[in-house]
């Protein structure tokens, strides 16, 4: 079976090694093809992205290592872009900007809908506490009203932005272990269904994150069964990736995903540059 990744972050954002760290280990393991995915530089101060000084530099060693090692391991140039509108709206200003291979979107920030104020800003991937505390004062206590608003700016992402993969779609779970909210419920069924009916209009791939899993703090990857149960129905493309942050973490979980993909009847995967079809 072919491996690859193509969601990869280095020293240059909040991963821990230099990119070529992360090409060599990618040939030590034998896979095919890698991509690297920095988050995009932001507009104000955080503690993960890319910092705007330092984007020049990201941009010419990837296009540096993907020359030198051209023989070796096929290397894609690209980003995480963080989709906030009025803030971080413009992708294909940085992928046609830098000559890019590709982009993920994602969404770890969600502005409330009708603000742009950065106070409204609920920030669904860091630690549990902030993310209660986001839910309470901006949505006054309706984690409903937060997690639609959350698919709903995925889905405004992928009409107006384009990416070529969407990232980790159903992050906002992660905190959630069926304490906050029901995702049985009609509302919520529905928001996902409006989402997937967009990424399917647009052919936008969907990966299949196992990050959460082998960092233990998830039972599923992200997206789960319920959703990629709705993406074999909608005939979606899917992919694995790991969200390495860590030259050892390229491939963790990638077999376990294969097979999960397979048992469920999905044929193939899908990347940017090239499908595998399974046995
Ligand atoms: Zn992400
Ligand atoms: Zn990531």
């Amino acid at each position: 079976m072919i491996k690859y990744n193509f969601h990869t972050h280095s020293k240059y954002d909040d991963g821990t090694e230099a990119l070529e760290e992360y090409v060599k280990a990618a040939i030590d393991k034998g896979m095919a093809a890698i991509g690297f995915s920095g988050h995009s530089p932001l507009p104000f101060d955080n503690e993960w992205s890319i910092a705007s000084k330092d984007y020049p530099e990201y941009v010419a060693e990837m296009k540096r290592l993907q020359e030198k090692y051209k023989d070796h391991l096929d290397i894609y140039t690209g980003l995480e872009l963080d989709y906030i509108p009025g803030y971080s709206d413009n992708f294909r200003a940085f992928i046609e900007g830098a000559g890019l291979d590709y982009c993920i979107g994602s969404v770890h920030l969600v502005m409330k809908p009708g603000s742009n104020d950065p106070g409204d800003i609920w920030f669904i991937d860091g630690p549990r506490e902030g993310y209660l505390e986001g839910i309470r004062r901006i949505y006054d206590g309706d984690a409903r009203r937060a997690v639609e608003a959350f698919y709903e700016q995925q889905r405004e992402m992928v009409a107006t932005q384009r990416p070529d993969i969407i990232g980790h779609l159903d992050k906002v779970n992660m905190h959630n272990n069926g304490t906050l909210f029901d995702t049985e419920s009609e509302w919520y069924r529905s928001a996902i269904d409006r989402l997937l009916d967009t990424i399917a209009a647009h052919g936008t791939i969907v990966e299949l994150n196992t990050r959460g899993v082998y960092t233990g703090k998830t039972s599923e990857y992200f997206p789960g069964r319920l959703m990629l149960e709705k993406c074999q129905e909608k005939n979606i493309k899917v992919m694995v990736n790991a969200d390495a942050h860590h030259p050892s973490q390229l491939d963790q979980h990638f077999e376990e995903a294969v097979a999960l993909l397979k048992d469920m009847g999905f044929r193939k995967m899908h990347t940017p540059f090239f499908e595998v079809t399974f046995e």
